[in-house]
């Protein structure tokens, strides 16, 4: 935690640099440049296809097709998913939250995209509706959909309790998840897994100290968070042990419920224009050769 140094000598421009105005690192209008409207053409005719039902303190994967949306959607209580994503012909692909983060912010809602990890690094997924979008940032900064998270996880769990073993952190179900559908063994899979889309979890970081803080999700039943794929996905969803992540996690303590994962294709001819996300025009020489 960071706390100032009041013996520290501060410098003679300590004051105007502290002054100085942010500069946003990277040019929104640059990011947003397509066209949205697309999307919602395509949604207006889209049809149900498929589902798929994620327990409690477990996890679930399922292959979604570039050209489809699909939904996570909370069913019977309030309840944060923790989502991953991989490219379906490369699992090396996968979503990259710290990106992410840095092109639309430490929370996601529509219009923003999940980018893929580096060499590729090019839209996942679009997202197209936010059933949560009345949110916006609460009084201590808190808002939902973070990519500011990791995902709950055995080892920082084990170090925070001193000793303890909880072997359903979204961590370990995502694990089991992709093992059993891509068929790997375990220490394969896990390391395929990546920090996550905290899907309806209230967090942010306090105003004072940055330190990473969550609050009661404001999910209820039905809510949803809508996806376009832009290229072949697996989506992997856990139902976190938290619960809605309201006091605690990585423990049985929490109520928990389940979460869904709906996929619904549309008629591409009504996505005017649209086509597979290409991979990042970048030719990786780094400097050399040439
Ligand atoms: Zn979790």
């Amino acid at each position: 935690m960071k706390l100032v140094n009041k013996d520290r000598k501060r410098p003679e421009d300590a004051e105007r640099l502290q002054a100085l105005e942010p500069v946003i690192c990277y040019n929104p209008a640059r990011i947003e440049n397509y066209n949205f409207s697309i999307y919602e053409d395509g949604r207006k005719v889209m049809k149900k296809t498929n589902s798929m039902v994620v327990s409690p303190r477990s996890a679930g994967c399922l292959d979604v097709k570039a050209g489809q949306f699909f939904r996570v959607k909370s069913l019977e209580g309030s309840q944060v998913g923790d989502l991953n994503l991989w490219n379906r012909h490369n699992l090396a692909e996968t979503f990259y939250s710290g990106k992410t983060r840095a092109l639309h912010g430490t929370h996601v809602s529509t219009k923003d995209r999940l980018w893929s990890s580096l060499p590729a690094m090019r839209p996942m997924a679009t997202i197209t509706h936010d059933t949560l979008d009345w949110y916006g940032f609460d009084s201590f900064g808190g808002s939902v959909h973070d990519i500011i998270g990791t995902r709950c996880d055995p080892y920082t769990n084990n170090l925070i309790s001193g000793g303890d073993h909880y072997h359903f952190c979204c961590h370990s179900n995502l694990t089991r998840a992709l093992a059993h559908h891509c068929d790997l063994d375990i220490p394969s899979a896990e390391s395929y897994i990546h920090d996550v889309l905290n899907v309806f979890m209230c967090t942010g970081f306090t105003r004072d100290t940055g330190q990473y803080f969550m609050k009661e999700s404001p999910v209820k039943p039905g809510d949803y968070l809508e996806f376009f794929a832009e290229i072949d996905l697996i989506v992997g969803l856990s139902a976190c042990p938290g619960g809605n992540c309201a006091s605690s996690h990585s423990s049985d303590k929490a109520d928990c419920y389940p979460l869904e994962i709906e996929v619904f294709s549309t008629n591409l001819d009504k996505l005017n224009g649209w086509k597979k996300a290409s991979k990042n025009k970048y030719d990786q020489s780094h400097g050399v050769g040439g």
